[in-house]
């Protein structure tokens, strides 16, 4: 049996455990820096999602990565493909209308971009209110940030966009697509700030997201330049073992019935 959705007939899907949990990747398009490419993000989140289908097989389903998301804020930035937050907010909800229609209960919408996580939070929170399901939406930084606060090499800001994280990522995936020459260092926030650093470990305790081109001058925010592909591994272990613990938290909650009071 496959972990693939798509790889079923539908016969086949009819009959699958229902008590899987459907794992809907979603990424961006988007500016990484000089140094990294386009898909930073779409490549993160689906070897995330293979390597738990990989760990898991029989405990969870994969749909295909969404490869656009919320990020009007970069545009100034040729190559950007940006999707309205009410377009990706209803898109999601369809697509887990769908899995709940033919019987799923468990969904995790699992992101790879920054600024969709307030987007697919709200379509996890829609989708259950919705509909008689347990849909759980996470952001994979967010889930490891003890294990990025205890092996980073930066500063605190050093990994909020194509810095630390994503660069090492990328390199211990697909080192041919690195352009590390080109990778700077772009510490941007006040270093007194308290509450609006983006760093990804933990940061972002307050949010105003100002224009990507007003931040940051060649995309990067974050520093790539102690970025190597052992240090890639050991974050995307990190984040497959957390994953993991999630889907398994997942299978084990009850969907509580409804009481209405009136
Ligand atoms: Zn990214």
């Amino acid at each position: 049996m496959t972990t693939v959705y798509g790889k079923y007939t539908w016969p086949e899907i009819k009959d699958v455990d229902k008590d899987r949990v459907v794992l809907l990747p979603v990424g961006a398009m988007e500016d990484h820096g000089p140094h990294l490419p386009l898909d930073t993000d779409n490549l993160i989140i689906t070897r995330l999602v293979e390597g738990v289908a990989a760990a898991i097989p029989e405990e969870v389903l994969l749909l295909p990565t969404i490869p656009f998301g919320f990020n009007e804020h970069h545009k100034d930035f040729p190559g950007v493909i940006f999707i309205q937050p009410e377009t990706l907010m209803h898109f999601m909800v369809d697509v887990a209308k769908s899995l709940v229609h033919h019987g799923f209960r468990r969904i995790l919408i699992l992101n790879g971009h920054g600024s969709n996580h307030p987007v697919l939070d709200l379509a996890a929170r829609k989708t259950v209110i919705e509909t008689e399901c347990l849909c759980v939406s996470a952001s994979y930084w967010n889930l490891m940030a003890d294990t990025l606060q205890a092996e980073r090499r930066s500063p605190t800001g050093g990994m909020a966009h194509a810095g630390e994280l994503e660069t090492s990522i990328y390199l211990y995936f697909d080192p041919q697509h690195v352009q590390l020459d080109k990778a700077r260092q772009a510490i941007v926030h006040d270093a007194n700030t308290r509450y609006l650093n983006l760093d990804l470990a933990g940061g972002a305790r307050a949010m105003v997201m100002q224009w990507w081109s007003a931040q940051t001058e060649d995309g990067t925010m974050g520093d790539p330049t102690v970025a190597d592909a052992g240090r890639g591994k050991l974050f995307f272990e990190a984040a497959v073992r957390e994953t993991v613990g999630l889907i398994r938290e997942i299978r084990r909650i009850s969907l509580k019935p409804r009481q209405d009071h009136h």
